[in-house]
This record gives C-alpha cells, sequence and structure tokens, in this order.
C-alpha cells in the first residue's frame, strides 16, 4: 500500500496546443478577431487597488447583464471560468445517478474526461454515418442524464431545434445538457425550452463568437431551480470562481451587441469562402455552422492512410490545424476559421500538398 494507492487516476483531456510565437492559428476555434473595445476600455480603466478583496462570490452584475441579453431572470443563467467550467459543474451537479449518462460517441472529448473524473458511468451513442444524430437514440433508452453539443464539435453539425426538444421532452427523468459553444454561427438556439421543460440545461462561451478565449467565461441557462442545484455545487466546490477583471470584462462584451454580430458574420463570411475554396480542392465535409470546418479529402487519404501528413506539413508552414488521431477521426482535419488572410494563406500552403 502507498499513497499511490489513494490517488484519483484519470487520463486527462488533450487541449489544442497554444505555441507561444506568433503562427496562423487555426486549431482551437478561437476568434480571429479582438474583443470587444468596451472589453479593452475596462482593462484600460481598471482599478488594481480593487483586487485587495475578493470578487462578488455571486457575480450578481455579470450574470444580470446575460439575463438582460437574453431575455432571462436573473435565477436563470449561471456562470463560470468558460464554459469547461460550467460544463464540469453540470456533470457533477446533475449526474449523480446510477445509470449512464449518454452523448455521442464523435463529440466534445471533455465530456468522457469529466464523466471519468467525476466516477460517473456513460455511454457514447454512434452518430449516424453523416455525422448526424438520430434522435430516435435518445428516446426510450434507459439513461441518467444526456449531453448534447449543438452545434456538435468537432464535425461542426447542426441538429433542429425540434429535434432537441424531442429529446428534452422523452426524457423527463433526465438532465438534458445542451452545448452551444458554437450556436452564434448560425444555429437556432434552444432557449425557448428553458421555460418549457425542468430538465434542460444550456450552456455557453464567451471564447469563440465573442473573442475572449483568453478571459475564460462561460455561462449556462436553466430553470431557476436548475441554476439553485449548480450553485449548491459551485459553493460547495470554489465560492470565487470568477476574478474581477472576468466580470467586468464579460459584462461588457455582452452589452456590446453591434461588435459582437459584426464579427460573427465577418466569420460567417470567411467560413462560406472557406468552405468553396475546401470544396473545389476535393475536400468533403458536412455543412458546419460553426467556426469550423471538419474536412477531409479522399484523394489524401488514400494516399498517405489518414490527414495527419498534410496536418505535420501545414506545421511545417506554421499553420496549426487540429488533427484528432483516433480511428474514426483520423482521416479530417478541424480547420478553425481566420480571418481572410489567413484563411488564403491556409488554402495557399494546402494546394502543393494534395496529390
Ligand atoms: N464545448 C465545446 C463543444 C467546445 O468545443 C469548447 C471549446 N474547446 C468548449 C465547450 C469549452 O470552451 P470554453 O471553456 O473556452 O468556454
Amino acid at each position: 500500500m502507498s499513497y499511490i494507492d489513494n490517488i484519483r487516476k484519470c487520463v486527462p483531456y488533450t487541449p489544442g496546443e497554444q505555441p507561444q510565437r506568433k503562427v496562423i492559428k487555426l486549431n482551437t476555434n478561437e476568434c480571429p478577431y479582438p474583443p470587444s473595445p468596451e472589453v479593452e476600455k475596462v482593462f484600460k480603466s481598471f482599478d488594481t487597488e480593487a483586487l485587495r478583496k475578493y470578487p462578488d462570490p455571486v457575480c450578481k452584475d455579470l450574470v444580470h447583464s446575460i439575463a438582460e441579453y437574453y431575455g432571462l431572470k436573473d435565477e436563470e443563467v449561471f456562470v463560470g471560468v468558460g464554459s469547461d467550467d460550467v460544463l464540469s459543474m453540470c456533470f457533477l451537479t446533475f449526474f449523480a445517478g446510477k445509470k449512464p449518462v449518454i452523448f455521442p460517441d464523435i463529440t466534445y472529448s471533455f465530456y468522457d474526461v469529466w464523466a471519468d473524473v467525476y466516477r460517473i458511468p456513460y455511454e457514447q451513442i454512434p452518430l449516424k454515418e453523416d455525422f448526424s444524430l438520430d434522435p430516435e437514440d435518445y428516446i426510450g433508452r434507459e439513461n441518467g442524464g444526456i449531453v448534447i453539443a449543438n452545434p456538435n464539435a468537432p464535425t461542426g453539425v447542426l441538429e433542429s431545434l425540434d429535434a432537441i426538444e424531442r429529446i428534452v421532452k422523452a426524457n423527463p427523468d433526465s438532465m438534458v445538457i445542451v452545448d452551444e459553444a458554437y450556436i452564434d454561427f448560425g444555429g437556432e438556439t434552444a432557449i425557448p425550452l428553458i421555460s418549457k421543460y425542468e430538465n434542460v440545461i444550456i450552456t455557453r462561451t464567451m471564447s469563440k463568437s465573442r473573442a475572449l478565449a483568453g478571459l475564460r467565461v462561460g455561462y449556462a441557462f436553466g430553470n431557476a431551480k436548475a441554476i439553485k442545484y449548480l450553485n449548491d455545487v459551485k459553493f460547495s466546490v470554489n465560492s470565487y470562481t470568477m476574478n474581477m477583471p472576468a466580470l467586468a470584462a464579460g459584462k461588457a462584451a455582452i452589452e456590446d451587441d453591434v461588435y459582437f454580430k459584426d464579427i460573427t458574420s465577418r466569420v460567417i463570411n470567411t467560413r462560406e469562402w472557406t468552405k468553396e475554396q475546401l470544396r473545389s480542392l476535393g475536400f468533403t465535409f458536412r455543412d458546419s455552422m460553426t467556426n469550423f470546418v471538419f474536412a477531409t479529402s479522399e484523394t489524401v487519404v488514400n494516399r498517405d492512410g489518414s490527414m495527419k501528413a498534410v496536418f505535420e506539413g501545414l506545421k511545417e508552414k506554421d499553420i496549426y490545424v487540429r488533427f484528432f488521431d483516433k480511428p474514426i477521426l483520423k482521416n479530417y482535419l478541424r480547420i478553425s476559421i481566420g480571418t481572410d488572410e489567413e484563411m488564403r494563406a491556409f488554402i495557399d500552403a494546402l494546394k502543393p500538398m494534395l496529390p
């Protein structure tokens, strides 16, 4: 017997690389534009003297601004340190039963990591061949909870609100977490469901469409009772999750709707341009409704056996995209949408590597 036997062992999530020098970075779905100028103002006028005190544990002002923006009550909003923190708290709060939590086999690869670290039993349900989800797979199947990323990552596939509602409605005894990290890039949100069903939580992030990945601000919507349960767990782990600059800058970001709409529409336009270019180079992909494209090239896969060589070739040219070295995913590259200039450089670098 040694202390090793008492350790909570786990296989951690592998985040995308964050090279500390200037590269064309299309590997972690960040926003290629800076955050709102209102965020900059917050930092420039931030009173560092205030840091000697603890931040507001209930994050009242940020919660209120988010609630107001989405037309919800403050009691229906939860905030955390990026949506990873929010999702992790959701797993800890809502998945304490014995039945397996279910989610797709191809989805955000943090879900199984949280399930493992919290000792939550889970089952992964295969997506259809075209990477879409069959709502029937989530109906009439015993489960202790459901997680659906919509649009899904890394596939980019969007499910209809109708499909999400059918799943929520058919599982009144399970909490359904809908991870809407990428919903601002063209999807229909499940927010209307929270006033109709008690068993749904929607998670969001400021990391993608609000250009604040470095600040770590995530949030969730749900009915007041569910949000209270979530806060009870949060206050049982760490009361002061959000630091003062994040609270203030997150509020400034949510309130600058004009800037938000401008950068998301720019990303969407560049995404559509990138899709056309990739298509003309023989790539295929599902119709992404996110700020990335998950694409494969049959000719490359036939030549190389996977997309790994192209991924590495791009990296040599200082262009970072994401490659998942797993059986179902290795034939794909996940390419985040950068600026027009970055995407042109990416396409130009890609061309000579193709068969
Ligand atoms: N959900 C999905 C589907 C994601 O891809 C990401 C980004 N890795 C997150 C949640 C977490 O984002 P963040 O913690 O930056 O809010």
